[in-house]
């Protein structure tokens, strides 16, 4: 509802222009500055007198591409909004958020107004947005520690991989690996020697593994790996040589050398496990239990 109490006085359109929280800049077309309010003044770190005396090519970036295009669109379209590079009076750029509209007063003169909002603080914290949001994806993706996938995205991975091996028809299987007496790493090294011991591991696997396959860690020493299109035979290989690896692996910690080995459990997929991961981890845990029994072995899925 109006106020009809209010009366709205021209003064009031000065008011307005003098306690704006936007710079405020009145221009002509060529871009002589006529007026600037004191935000102006505030945002660019000059006075009224030397912005109209500068005039507006030394606020505006000119190696900023976009203002030229900013400009032609004024001039077609009579107004525009554009985030631009501006620099202040001691040379340093910023991006601000510019309107620009053209118009013309009573005595027929045609003018420009500007407004600018200073967005550093706004783009920092999208950036800061944006790199809080690739780390929490990261930390929802992978384990912390070894940068393996964790145990919840390798299992959406393994889904995908079921899939793909049931309506392709095409052989997979899973290497479930546990490392040997880690127990005893950890009481003989500390939680950080058992750390660094895991980071090997994981690196060591890694550079055995296919660009294909993929590993997973399922907790504490317990490992995963994936191995699409390869049967029961070829995934054996690959674990026999991935034990071998790690028992060859040299490891130091504190410059003591760490040696450790591992027990792998080796199980390939049925069509009649259906979507069931559970069932396909199952068949490999079972093998990975009775290489417990031994250690230092593979046990492959009868
Ligand atoms: P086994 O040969 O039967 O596998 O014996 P083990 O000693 O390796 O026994 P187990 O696999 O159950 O040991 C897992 C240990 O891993 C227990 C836990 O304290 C330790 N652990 C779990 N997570 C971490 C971790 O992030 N860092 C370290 N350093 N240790 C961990
Ligand atoms: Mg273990």
């Amino acid at each position: 509802m109006i106020n009809t109490n209010f009366i709205f006085k021209e003064s009031h359109y000065r008011l307005l222009f003098e306690n704006s929280m936007d710079a405020i800049l009145i221009t002509t077309v060529s871009g002589e500055i006529c007026r600037a309010n004191p935000e102006a003044c505030k945002l660019f770190g000059k006075t009224e007198e030397e912005l109209c005396r500068d005039g507006r090519a030394a606020i505006v970036d000119l190696g900023d591409p976009k203002v030229a295009l900013a400009m032609r669109k004024r001039n077609r379209l009579g107004s525009t909004r554009e985030i631009l590079t501006f620099i202040k009076s001691n040379g340093s750029k910023f991006l601000a958020e510019c309107t620009s509209t053209i118009f013309q007063d009573e005595e027929g003169f045609i003018l420009t107004s500007m407004t600018f909002r200073d967005i550093t603080f706004y783009k920092r914290s999208v950036e800061n947005l944006i790199r809080s949001n690739e780390e929490i994806i990261f930390l929802a993706t992978f384990d912390y520690l070894t940068g393996a996938f964790n145990r919840g995205s390798f299992i959406q991975k393994l889904k995908i991989e079921i899939e793909r091996a049931q309506f392709g028809n095409t052989a997979m299987s899973l290497l479930l690996i546990d490392i040997d007496y880690f127990k005893h790493i950890n009481d003989q090294y500390g939680h950080l020697g058992g750390d660094i011991v895991l980071k090997y591991f994981t690196e060591c696997a890694q550079s055995r593994l296919r660009p294909h396959d993929f590993l997973g860690r399922f907790g504490g020493d317990e490992f995963v790996v994936c191995l699409a299109d390869t049967v029961l035979s070829e995934a054996a290989g690959i674990a026999e040589q991935l034990r071998t690896d790690v028992e060859e692996l040299n490891i130091y910690y504190n410059s003591t050398l760490i040696k450790i080995t591992i027990s792998i459990g080796v199980a390939q997929y049925k069509l009649a496990m259906g979507k069931d991961t559970d069932a396909f981890i199952s068949k490999a845990d079972e093998c990975l239990y009775r290489a417990k029994a031994n250690r230092n072995c593979i046990v492959i899925e009868e």
